[in-house]
């Protein structure tokens, strides 16, 4: 582990990607058709780094049709989110949980 925390292998220009990102507000309507829930108010948690953070919080790359959410604090792939014309396609295999808030039944 880096102590200094500059992790070159996690540089944004390193990889070659400078677009600028919108905060993880940008897949509320996008999940919105998939989900009931705004799962942007849930928490999710890094498969990279394991930490724990609103989906709102996440870093979206990308257009409407495919969405890159990488995490703030490891810049790791949490989801992404493809939409073909009758399909969505989600990977979350970035992400190890998500904690939805729903009311009390
Ligand atoms: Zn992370």
């Amino acid at each position: 582990m880096d102590p200094t925390g500059d992790n070159p292998t996690r540089d944004p220009v390193a990889h070659g990607y400078q677009e600028a990102y919108q905060d993880g507000n940008a897949l509320a309507g996008p999940l919105a058709e998939i989900f009931a829930v705004d799962v942007t108010a849930a928490v999710s948690r890094c498969a990279h780094c394991r930490s724990e953070g609103p989906v709102a919080g996440l870093r979206v790359y990308g257009r409407a049709t495919a969405l890159v959410a990488r995490c703030p604090h490891c810049d790791g792939v949490v989801l992404r989110l493809v939409r073909a014309p009758d399909t969505a396609w989600l990977d979350m295999s970035g992400s190890l949980a998500l904690a939805v808030p729903l009311g009390r039944a």
